[in-house]
């Protein structure tokens, strides 16, 4: 069972409930291509149940006997206002909070999945499935240019810019949420850049955002 509850950067608690965390796959092309997948035409939108979150600064833990697991360091952005159908400028009001996700993935269950044309929750929606970093408060940060990294054991693995989204923030949430209501507490996760790979039992990783958030986690 996960205790998870948002937290911001200095320790105290985010009093919003974690409803769903909403996901876009390929939101950046070169990570699509390492993946040999086509550039969708329209956002490929997917959701991990709240279950899945944990505070990422626990040791990542995942099922052992289901293939390999696959970290993606993603921009996570925190709703704090309930948004249906919105407009761009209600995105913008609605944007609470930043930080970082790891949206870890069952590469060879997603595989088979995609093979058959199935759904990816097996792949995507374990338990432990979506490590959350505390989030920082959104006026922080621009919306156009917010870079970010990972590191393994000391080595730059991940490099993102969300200038380099192909549905850049403000416009994924709108279509997000007219598709589907957002509400305060959800968290919508941005896609991952290339870099993407297997986890390791014993590795250390090192994400920051910007200069503004640095977490670091192993691997069980
Ligand atoms: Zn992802």
């Amino acid at each position: 069972m996960s205790d998870y509850q948002h937290h911001w950067k200095d320790g105290t608690p985010v009093h919003l409930p974690l409803g769903k965390i909403v996901c876009i796959g390929r939101n950046y092309a070169e990570h699509a291509r390492e993946l040999n997948n086509p550039v969708p035409d329209e956002p490929l939108l997917f959701i991990k149940p709240s279950t899945a979150a944990v505070h990422i600064t626990r040791p990542l833990d995942f099922p052992r006997n289901q293939g390999a697991v696959h970290f993606e360091t993603e921009l996570a952005v925190l709703i704090g206002r309930p948004l249906t159908n919105a407009s761009t400028s209600e995105v913008e009001a609605a944007i609470l909070g930043f930080g970082l996700a790891l949206d870890l993935t069952l590469r060879d269950v997603q595989s088979k999945l995609k093979d058959k044309g199935q759904p990816w929750e097996r792949a995507k929606g374990f338990d432990g499935a979506c490590p959350l970093s505390p989030f920082v408060a959104a006026d922080k940060l621009p919306r156009d240019n917010i870079h970010f990294t990972l590191d393994i054991d000391g080595q730059r693995q991940q490099t993102g810019d969300s200038r380099d989204m192909l549905n850049p923030i403000v416009l994924l949430i709108a279509h997000m949420s007219s598709q589907f209501t957002l509400q305060p507490g959800d968290v919508v996760l941005t896609g991952t850049p290339k870099g993407v790979g297997p986890l390791v039992s014993g590795q250390t990783l090192s994400l920051e955002l910007e200069d503004v958030l640095f977490v670091e986690t192993t691997v069980v």
